[in-house]
Formats: structure tokens, C-alpha cells, sequence
């Protein structure tokens, strides 16, 4: 990838993931509603005991009732893990991230079906949907890959200005800072030039009065 493309890119997949943040701030109180402690022992396939406590299978305890969960969240008397049913998906489905939580949950737990499976997946497809259209496309201006996104609806950074605005801030600076920078290069260069060719103009007059002389 050459460096320009890769500027192009890093500069899109901050605004993509901002999206991808919001997007979740966004879903945050449907993934909640959509989350009762039947819906995760049916899932992870935990035997109810009796009424909301079961086998904790975060420490992967021998107690049956050790794990205790209300409508919000759950709590382990053994291992003394508490938090909200995210927390509790985050944890028993191994993720990194209360974002990868909320990625899981909307996949399995609500009607949305994301074409990603956690915030690394979605940056990778991301990435490589910008590729992809840049190989087709051959642009590096930033706004041609506004319409590139894995959420749904079309949810890019047209629909939302403020993001459009950010993302366009931070590109906007960047370029700025590689035109100085290149500004720089180039006059750098050009004193190079002339440095030498003044040089060369004294080693001349030099030759010439050596000549004359
Ligand atoms: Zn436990």
C-alpha cells in the first residue's frame, strides 16, 4: 500500500469506527430490552435451578445456584463476578470488549443481523471494502467513501453531519500537516539546488580566474 493510500485509509477508518461506537451508544437500550436472564441460560445452554440461579459457568463452579441474576445483571457468590447481563455476555462468551458485547448481543439476542462479529471483524471488512472501491475507483478523495458501511441502513457518515464534520476535521488537518511537510521537503530541496548551484558557480569564477591569471 503506498503511503498516500495508507493516510487515505487511516484517516476513513477513524470516522467508520466512530460510527461504529455511536452506532452501539446508539442500540445500547434496545440490546438491554431485548436481554432477560431466560433468554442467556437458553443460550448458554445453563440450567435454571431455581428461580434465576444456576451454575456459574464464568469460574466454571461445581455449586448449581452459585450465580444469581435479576432483570439488570447477575452476581456469582462463589466467585463474587457481578455486573449487567452485557457484562455477563462479555464474559461468558470470552470478549474483549464491552463493544464486542454489544456486537454479540445485537447478533444473537435482537432482530439486527450485523454482517460483523466483533469490533476487529468490522474494522478488517471495513478496510477492505475501502480497497476494494479504491481499486475500482483509483481516488483518494475522502468523501467517495463516505457510503462504504457494514451498519445498517445505510447508517455512513452522510446521514450524520456531526461525524461528517469530525471526520472531515481530522482529514483536513492531516492533509494540511503533509502540505507543510511537503512544502517543506520541497523547499529543503530547492535550497539544496541552489546551495549546490551557487557551488558550482564559485568553482567556476574560480577555474576562470585561475585560467586568466
Ligand atoms: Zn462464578
Amino acid at each position: 500500500m503506498n503511503k498516500k493510500l495508507e493516510n487515505l485509509v487511516d484517516n476513513l477508518m477513524k470516522g467508520k469506527c466512530g460510527l461504529l461506537y455511536q452506532y452501539l451508544n446508539e442500540i445500547e437500550d434496545l440490546i438491554h430490552d431485548s436481554l432477560t436472564p431466560q433468554k442467556i441460560m437458553l443460550h448458554y445452554n445453563i440450567q435454571e435451578i431455581h428461580k434465576n440461579r444456576c451454575k456459574c459457568i464464568i469460574h466454571n463452579g461445581d455449586n448449581n445456584t452459585s450465580l444469581q441474576f435479576t432483570n439488570k445483571g447477575f452476581k456469582c457468590h462463589s466467585c463474587n463476578s457481578t455486573g449487567t447481563l452485557l457484562e455477563f455476555i462479555r464474559l461468558a462468551s470470552n470478549l474483549k470488549t464491552l463493544n464486542d458485547a454489544k456486537i454479540y448481543a445485537t447478533n444473537n439476542f435482537t432482530n439486527i443481523n450485523l454482517p460483523f462479529f466483533d469490533v476487529e471483524d468490522y474494522k478488517s471488512k471495513t478496510k477492505l471494502a475501502i480497497i476494494n472501491k479504491f481499486e475500482i475507483t483509483g481516488s483518494y478523495i475522502t468523501k467517495d467513501y463516505y457510503d462504504i458501511s457494514l451498519l445498517p441502513n445505510g447508517y455512513c457518515n452522510f446521514k450524520d453531519n456531526k461525524v461528517e464534520k469530525s471526520t472531515e476535521n481530522i482529514i483536513i488537518k492531516s492533509d494540511a500537516n503533509n502540505k507543510v511537510l511537503l512544502d517543506q521537503e520541497l523547499t529543503k530541496l530547492e535550497q539544496e539546488e541552489i546551495k549546490n548551484m551557487a557551488c558550482l558557480n564559485i568553482l567556476n569564477h574560480s577555474i576562470m580566474l585561475l585560467v586568466v591569471n
